[in-house]
């Protein structure tokens, strides 16, 4: 993927996350307002039942004053009472004498009847809690009023007719009163005794609409409120855009951080290709010498990580990692190149030195790898005996018929193959002579045994023995004491490898110690291995 490809990528996530922030802030914000909304909607309903509760309550507080003063017949004083009575409280219009049979015989205004505000009579009305108190809906030209009466026990008694139409003027918020209703109903026929619409003649709620009631504990009264969703979608949301701009605004936060993050993350593969672009797969080299006199005869070539920071990575760190994911064949290509590049006068000086490189099963298998390899080693101007390639027994071989056919068409050419850890893997001892190599490598762990139990020794006579039967030479490696030399000499080891003359090191440290004189021995030399 290309520094262009990702960089789309990128601006689109940071767009999406963006995106997807203020979708939710902006719908969070509407539910958690339309939640309020409701809660709101709730209140104003019972308000509005309170007001209207309120307003009975002080008709019926008018009218037990007015009994108590005996003011319930349609004598001069009486009617003075009354009047005054409904001078006092602004919501009773009217007082209404009335006989047990329901019918009115006088009112406070003296002129009602004629002027059409007063009913003729009142039937049973819906009962209270109260069981003197009853609500009536008086239907009057100009429309209906409530009416609340108080019956004496002989039936006869005082209705108050009411204006309840003001109480609810101002009872919408002034964004929902265009599109809004309130009404305020009678007993459970549900006779609408008062109602606030808005002023456009014939409005009706549209269907898109929700509704909302509440019933009286005390009085037989319901208020219902109608407000279209329309209006009622926009309430108090004026915020909303803000909000998911906030919401967005945290989202492109969020996702400039997390692609920061993310690009922070290694990528061992790019990292890999950065470090196999920049060179920094080093050979090191660690001598092999004679196992008689020490001389230095060849070397192995084992490679370091150098970074940029100077770190050194060890190869247990990095050589599965560059197998895993396909790179082992191009750094092993490279080291070599290099290697042999640096080697080239002391090979052309010495011919039977051998310079071993280690090659993994991908390596071996890979297609015309034997090809490849004389292309390489001609090309760096050394002779193919020169080099030996170390095949390891700790690897898996997938195809061990495919790996043998390499292997020989490789001495065919003239390489010379080392069987690496020789003993370790799971293969056995037929896999030594199926492969059919020149060297049979013996195992550190075999090396460190010497001298602490018999079976270490045994190994490495029965190893030798091996080698000898199959025409192999044999070297031993991790030799770190002249006791081990001795001992692995005793066994009829050929040659061998270890800290006692030298850890691995840069080329040009290996070619000054070669030059120093054969044998000579740089013990724990602190070079990183
Ligand atoms: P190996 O091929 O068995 O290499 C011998 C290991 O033993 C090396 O470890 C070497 O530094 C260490 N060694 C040598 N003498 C002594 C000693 O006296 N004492 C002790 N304690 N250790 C000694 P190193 O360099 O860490 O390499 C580890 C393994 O990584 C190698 O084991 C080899 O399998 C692999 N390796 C190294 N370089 C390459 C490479 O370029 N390509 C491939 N495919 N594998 C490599
Ligand atoms: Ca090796
Ligand atoms: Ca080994």
């Amino acid at each position: 993927m290309t520094k262009k490809h990702r960089r789309a990528i990128g601006f689109v996530a940071v767009l999406l996350i963006t995106a997807t922030f203020a979708a939710l802030a902006g719908t969070a914000f509407f539910l958690h307002v339309s939640s309020q909304n409701k809660e709101r909607l709730a209140e104003l309903n019972r308000q509005l039942l309170h007001r209207s509760e309120m307003a009975i309550d002080y008709a019926v507080i008018s009218l037990v004053e007015a009994m108590e003063l005996g003011a319930t017949g349609c004598g001069v004083e009486s009617r003075a009472e009354i009047r005054r009575l409904v001078f006092q409280r602004s919501s009773v219009k009217d007082v209404h004498v009335f006989g047990d049979d329901g019918a009115i015989q006088c009112s406070a205004h003296p002129d009602a009847r004629e002027l059409g505000l007063a009913p003729a009579s009142i039937g049973p009305g819906e009962p209270a809690s109260n069981r003197h108190v009853a609500l009536h809906a008086l239907d009057f030209e100009k429309g209906r009023q409530v009416g609340v009466s108080w019956r004496l026990p002989s039936g006869a008694g005082l209705l108050a007719s009411l204006n309840i139409d003001a109480l609810f003027f101002d009872i919408l918020p002034p964004a929902l009163r265009d599109r809004g209703e309130a009404k305020l109903m009678l007993g459970d026929g549900g006779t609408v005794v008062a109602r606030y619409a808005p002023p456009q003649p014939g409005w009706e709620a549209s269907k898109d609409s929700m509704a909302m009631g509440a019933a009286s504990a005390r009085y037989p009264l319901q208020t219902v409120l109608r407000i279209d969703n329309a209006p009622l979608q926009s309430w108090n949301m004026e915020a909303q855009p803000v909000v998911a701009a906030v919401g967005g605004g945290f989202g492109m936060i969020f996702a400039l951080m997390l692609l920061r993050a993310l690009r922070r993350t290694p990528d061992p593969v790019h990292e890999i290709d950065a470090a196999l672009a920049a060179g920094e797969f080093q050979p090191y080299l660690q001598p092999i010498f004679s196992i008689d006199d020490k001389r230095i005869v060849g070397c192995e070539v084992l490679t370091r990580w150098i970074r940029q920071d100077g770190t050194v990575v060890t190869p247990d760190r990095f050589i599965s990692l560059l197998e895993e994911n396909g790179r082992i064949v191009p750094m092993t290509r490279a080291v070599m190149r290099k290697t042999l590049k640096a080697l080239r006068p002391l090979i052309s000086r010495n011919a039977a030195f051998k310079v071993a490189f280690n090659v993994t099963p991908a390596d071996l298998l890979s297609a015309d790898f034997a090809a490849e390899m004389t292309e390489l080693v001609t090309q760096a101007g050394v002779d193919t005996h020169s080099v030996v390639l170390e095949l390891t027994e700790r690897q898996q071989i997938p195809d061990l018929g495919d790996a043998a056919r390499k292997v020989a068409s490789l001495r065919s050419l003239g390489f010379k193959v080392a069987l690496d850890d020789t003993g370790t893997g799971h293969n056995g001892l037929s896999y030594i002579q199926t492969l059919g190599a020149d060297t049979i490598k013996i195992d550190k762990i075999f090396v460190d045994a010497i001298g602490q139990n018999i079976a270490g020794s045994a190994i490495i006579e029965m190893l030798v023995s091996l080698a000898a039967a199959l025409s192999m030479n044999t070297v031993a490696e991790g030799i770190e004491t002249e006791e081990q030399r001795a001992a692995l000499r005793a066994c009829g080891v050929d040659e061998g490898q270890g800290y006692l003359v030298s850890r691995p090191l840069p080329i040009e440290e290996f070619i000054s110690l070669v030059a120093r004189g054969n044998a000579a021995i740089v013990p724990n030399k602190a070079i990183a291995a």
